[in-house]
């Protein structure tokens, strides 16, 4: 385990893993700081039912490191990282687990600042910051940013328009097709803009009853979800799962392009590759889902004044802007979007840590390459 660890994080260039346990609540969460080059380390908390400690510390690797990226490709000044708390979170979520987790941020000073993720809720955020000032996306009403799915939403939003320009040139979704493979937080919400701009849904949920909802709210045509990778689309837009496009999905696609909410999409570099053979237009998911992290931010910055979401939604406007950028830099190299999206990435961490070592005038130590993804990679990022 001990020589698995060290090699996860030398492969990723992990700063920094804690395993937390706390006998009494029964906690045993995972932090990984992936970097602090550009700020202190953001990402959300995942409450999830993981198999093994081995699956939580892959996907925890995983998802910080992912963090890094966002960060860097939107210009903010955040790390990335990530806590994963292994345990189901309908059933093992109590008021101690959380703020036994809460004292475990606290006891990196400052170095990671943890969100609510996949499992967890405002709520449970605030009872996380009863323990930990670093803490964030806690309610409006106490000062904080709130649910940062919203904005996530809208910055999708911005991406599909921007896709449906760089296909069509013409940025309107009016009529367009978007399928969309989960309506949770922020499925849901997105369905509710395209809707709302006369696009046409297609949408599926293996939780029956939101998928329901999602079908009467926008009179979205509802299909199964082993359907909905396969429909006939304009854009397909995975909002649940990770790990969605590998060598057997990819062939099955009948979109034009993709952009989704969900982190990690793409199984291996080389389905980015095989994306771009099939002529798919792909946005990459860090590009395009960073407006739960712009959230996050502006609530920071913000301080005692509170939250400005008309901040907020200022900065998610820049999303279009460097989904144009990846788009343009792919085309001039011939490389895939998700192969652009990397390297504008990396070249804001070399520029940062250069600036960091004196002032600019020496090189920062060269990145690492993202590493091959395993063919376990998680499937619920
Ligand atoms: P969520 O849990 O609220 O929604 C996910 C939805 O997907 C649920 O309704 C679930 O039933 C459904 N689902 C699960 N498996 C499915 C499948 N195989 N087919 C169809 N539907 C399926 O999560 P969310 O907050 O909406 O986030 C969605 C994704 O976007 C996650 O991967 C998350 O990590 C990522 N993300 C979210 C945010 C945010 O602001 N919430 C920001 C960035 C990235």
């Amino acid at each position: 385990m001990a020589t698995d660890l060290f090699k996860g994080m030398q492969q990723g260039g992990h700063e920094h893993v804690v395993f937390c346990q706390d006998r009494d609540s029964g906690l045993r969460a995972i932090i990984a700081v992936h970097s602090t080059r550009l700020g202190p380390a953001l990402g959300g908390v995942r409450m999830w039912p993981y198999a093994s400690t081995d699956e939580a510390l892959r996907d925890v690797l995983q998802l910080a490191e992912a963090m890094t990226y966002k960060a860097a490709v939107a210009g903010l000044p955040l790390g990335g990282g990530k806590a994963v708390i292994i345990g189901d979170p309908r059933r093992g979520k109590t008021e101690r687990l959380l703020r036994a987790f809460g004292r475990a941020v606290e006891s990196l000073g400052g170095r990671y600042l943890t969100a609510e993720d996949v499992g967890m809720t405002v709520a449970d955020m605030e009872i996380v910051h009863k323990e930990t000032k670093h803490v964030t996306g806690t309610s409006e009403k106490s000062g904080g940013s709130g649910a940062p799915s919203y904005l996530t939403a809208k910055g999708l939003f911005y991406a599909i328009e921007t896709c449906m320009k760089e296909l069509y040139g013409d940025p309107s979704v009016r009529n367009r097709t978007v399928a969309i493979q989960g309506v949770g937080k922020v499925g849901y919400q997105l369905a509710e803009l395209l809707a709302t701009a006369d696009a046409r849904l297609i949408i599926a949920d293996t939780d029956a009853q939101r998928a329901m909802l999602a079908r009467r709210e926008f009179e979205a045509w509802r299909v199964e979800p082993d359907e909905i990778l396969q429909v006939e689309c304009d854009v397909f837009s995975p909002c649940a799962l990770g790990g969605v496009f590998n060598r057997k999905t990819i062939p099955k696609l009948r979109c034009r392009a993709i952009a989704g909410a969900a982190n990690n999409q793409v199984d291996r570099p080389a389905d980015a590759d095989r994306l771009a053979e099939r002529r798919i237009l792909y946005a990459p998911d860090y590009v395009v889902n960073s407006g739960g992290v712009i959230n996050i931010l502006v609530g920071l910055q913000g301080g005692r004044k509170g939250y400005d979401r008309a901040k907020a939604e200022r900065l998610a406007r820049r999303i279009p802007l460097t989904l144009l950028e990846v788009f343009r830099k792919a085309r001039a190299q011939g490389i895939s979007t998700a192969r652009a999206a990397d390297e504008l990435a990396e070249a804001r961490l070399r520029e940062a840590g250069a600036k960091k070592m004196d002032g600019g005038a020496r090189r920062a130590a060269p990145l690492r390459k993202r590493p091959v993804p395993t063919k376990a990679r998680r499937k619920i990022a």
